[in-house]
């Protein structure tokens, strides 16, 4: 399977848990190597938490064939015994401690001396560059700065595999996009194993060596965050990571992974299988993603006559709708406006900006 990885850090086969009657995680298995940054993708309800709280040990799974971390098995271990920390959205800072004392609050109770301890609390507050907030209360810290003083209290005990559910969804936009890159370079300049719960599609992206996307307690697909984004396995992976155009057509002919699909008008466009095993004859879908159309000349190879219905402009881009023998399109255009107001003819793309499976 893929989610197999070498010298792996985590370790989870087959997870079930129900909460009554909800099945929260459904035969879940997946693992992260030494030093990956695997985020778990998936939109609200999907079972993300609930992952992080059985591999923390918050939550005792229904039923669990094995769960390691860094080699031991965990299943019955107690939370505290689990190699593992958890950052939470909610930073769950002490408000009568200062900030250097909520670092240091994890290695005082693993009984490391004051001393100590407040040196490495200083040295984790450097790596998120508050070493000059050290002494201030929490209550005079903005939103940004709990959060990194949450990160640094978390990676101060150096644990195997640091979780984190959704530790920037209480931030704003331009802060968010700041941590994301902050959050990677602490990553990889510690070395440790994070796993790493959003459902955004675009921190999925920026920060992963490997995504997992989840949806009602399964993994629907999980690869680097290009696969992804350019090779979805299926109508929900395509329609999660943001694919504007998605057609249902029949797979006619197959050649390795370049298929051939006739659209029910009998157009017939080439593009790349993702799914595995499909067949001659098959009802399939096709999904373009609106920026890789553009209007061609008529001789280009994969493309379509097309008649424009509407064109919107957004500043930095214009949206146009066109019908295609294809079905109704949606075309992202980068270009200035000179080339906007321009008729079109024909659409096309690259064989390999259209992807194929299974309806
Ligand atoms: P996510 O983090 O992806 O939003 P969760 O793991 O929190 O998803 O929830 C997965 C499913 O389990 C949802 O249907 C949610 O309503 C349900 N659930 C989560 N926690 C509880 C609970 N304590 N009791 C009952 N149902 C729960
Ligand atoms: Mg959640």
């Amino acid at each position: 399977m893929s989610n197999e990885v070498a010298e792996p850090m985590l370790e989870i086969e087959d997870i079930v848990h129900r909460y009554g009657a909800v099945t929260a995680l459904s035969n879940v298995s997946l693992s992260a190597a030494k030093g990956e940054f695997l985020t778990i993708l998936g939109s609200s309800g999907s079972g993300k938490t609930t992952m992080l709280r059985v591999i923390s040990g918050l939550e005792l799974p229904t039923s669990v064939r094995r769960l390691r971390i860094g080699g031991q098995d965990v299943a019955r271990l107690p939370a505290a015994k689990r190699n593992c920390t958890t950052v939470f959205q909610s930073y769950a800072l002490f408000p009568h401690m200062n900030v250097v004392e909520n670092v240091a609050y994890g290695l005082r109770i693993r009984k490391m001396n004051a001393a100590d301890a407040q040196n490495e609390a200083r040295r984790a507050l450097a790596m998120v560059q508050l070493e000059a907030k050290a002494d201030r209360r929490i209550s005079q810290l903005s939103g940004g700065e709990r959060q990194r003083v949450a990160l640094a209290r978390a990676v101060v005990t150096q644990p195997a595999v640091l979780l984190l559910d959704e530790p920037l969804g209480a931030l704003d936009e331009r802060l968010r996009q700041d941590m994301q890159i902050e959050l990677m370079e602490l990553q990889r300049s510690l070395g440790m194993t994070f796993v790493y719960i959003t459902h955004s599609q675009e921190e999925a992206l920026t920060m992963s060596d490997r995504v997992v996307l989840m949806s009602h307690g399964q993994i629907v697909q999980s690869g680097s965050p290009l696969d992804l984004f350019d090779r979805p396995e299926s109508r929900f992976a395509a329609g999660f990571m943001g694919y504007e155009n998605i057609l249902e057509a029949k797979l006619i002919g197959r050649e390795g992974t370049i298929g051939t699909v006739e659209f029910s008008g009998g157009l017939r466009i080439r593009g790349v299988i993702t799914s595995p095993g499909l067949k001659t004859g098959e009802s399939v879908a096709v999904a373009i993603r609106a920026e890789r159309i553009s209007p061609v000349a008529a001789d280009a190879p994969e493309s379509v006559e097309a008649k424009i219905t509407s064109r919107v402009y957004r500043g930095k881009y214009t949206d146009i709708t066109v019908v295609t023998g294809a079905g109704p399109l949606r075309l992202r255009s980068w270009h200035g406006m000179a080339s906007e107001t321009a008729e079109i003819q024909r659409v096309g793309w690259n064989t390999s900006d259209a992807v194929i499976f299974a309806a």
